[in-house]
């Protein structure tokens, strides 16, 4: 009955969690989650108005595909600014309901059956999938925490072949939070530009940066990237917006052309009132990156707390990431594999993470600190005693 594509394609692991923390919880057990895959604040008032003034004004048809033309032109503007596009040029941005379909578009719109695509590990979960949904296939290079969770120039040169097609990065990452330097990226980039392939960029947590990092553009390198990169971002993690379903992308006119053309055929526009939400925090952006200093003061606070408590624990280290909203600590020494340490750690003590498995990565866990202090430090207890135990 089902197609070839509906056969292979998995169920996100990461919504499954917290579905299951959901399902406990439901039956009054006191869950520690972990689990959490988008930030626990409110939208910034002011964006929400902006929205509810769009839909009280009638806001509500169809916009055009690649998205609203005030909003292309801002981001054009605001790209341009960044050294990601050469001139503001609104039609090489589109719009789309969520980053994760600007993903999916950028693949599709770039790869096909015979061509391969190279995907650092730990990776997004999403990534393989939409590649063999686009009936590419993909092709894994691992960098575990010995090397800071990134891959080198020299693995993905190993790793080519006359068919990859596409290298997908994701800095900083989810599920590691780790960047990479300048150094790191200019190295890919160029070998992008000699080895002649693409680069998708997914750059969704760009402003959720600690002890001072800073986030490079791959795009932004020279000429040559500007045509082979792909950035992808949105405004779900940056702005607390996971429900407004507002992803962006940027590319070459070819490629941004196929994109539009296929969302056009596909979804039509992501949802006209919300990209008036998303036009105010462009247009008010030193007021929307105050909200984000906000919400940064509180997710830092956390993040110390959940990394001091993590490397407390005897037989579990943790790198000190600097983006992001996930910690990724190496629990291989417990000599379980991640996924029965995670089962039995959310079964005997309640405490809701995400086996490193579902990211290419047995011998980690995922944890998420976008949750309260209180759920940090009663989580690290039973975490503790768990690993005591084990
Ligand atoms: C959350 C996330 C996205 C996209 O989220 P949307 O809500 O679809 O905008 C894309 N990439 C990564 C790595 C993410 O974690």
């Amino acid at each position: 009955m089902l197609s070839q594509w509906a056969k292979n394609v998995s169920p996100s692991p990461t919504l499954a969690v917290d579905a299951k923390a959901k399902e406990l919880k439901a039956t009054g057990e006191d869950v520690c989650g972990f689990g959490a895959g988008e930030p626990d604040f409110d939208t910034p008032s002011f964006i929400k108005e902006a929205g509810a003034k769009a839909l009280a004004d009638g806001m509500t048809k169809y916009a055009p595909a690649g998205g609203l033309p005030a909003l292309r032109s801002a981001l054009a503007n605001q790209y341009q600014q960044l050294g990601v596009l050469q001139d503001a040029n609104p039609a090489q941005v589109v719009v789309s309901p969520g980053g994760k379909y600007s993903c999916y578009l950028a693949i599709l719109a770039t790869c096909g059956p015979g061509d391969e695509v190279l995907i650092p590990a730990p990776y997004w979960v999403s990534y393989p999938e939409m590649v063999k949904l686009a009936g590419a296939t993909p092709k894994f290079i691992f960098a575990g925490d010995e090397q800071g969770f990134k891959v080198s120039a020299q693995q993905i040169v190993e790793a080519l072949t006359s068919q990859t097609k596409l290298v997908i990065l994701n800095s900083p990452s989810n599920p590691t939070g780790c960047l990479y330097s300048k150094a790191e990226m200019e190295e890919i980039v160029e070998l992008a530009c000699n080895k002649d392939f693409l680069l998708m960029s997914d750059e969704i947590y760009e402003y959720l940066l600690y002890d001072g990092a800073e986030h490079f553009r791959p795009a932004s390198f020279g000429e040559d990237a500007r045509d082979r990169v792909i950035t992808v971002s949105g405004f779900s993690k940056t702005f607390s917006m996971t429900g407004w379903r507002l992803g962006t992308l940027v590319a070459n006119p070819i490629i941004s052309k196929a994109v539009a053309s296929l969302q056009s055929q596909t979804t039509s526009n992501a949802t006209t009132f919300a990209q008036y939400g998303a036009l105010a925090a462009i247009e008010n952006w030193d007021q929307a990156m105050a909200a984000v200093r906000d919400m940064l003061v509180h997710f830092d606070r956390r993040r110390l707390k959940l990394l001091y408590g993590l490397q407390a624990i005897d037989g579990v280290s943790c790198l000190r990431a600097k983006g992001a909203f996930y910690l990724f600590p190496k629990i291989s020494s417990f000599g379980l594999s991640s996924e029965d340490f995670s089962s039995r750690l959310l079964e005997d003590e309640k405490v809701a993470v995400v086996s490193g498995h579902a990211f290419g990565a047995d011998g980690y866990i995922r944890l998420s600190y976008a949750t309260s202090d209180e759920v940090i430090e009663k989580g690290l207890q039973r975490m503790k005693s768990y690993c005591g135990k084990i």
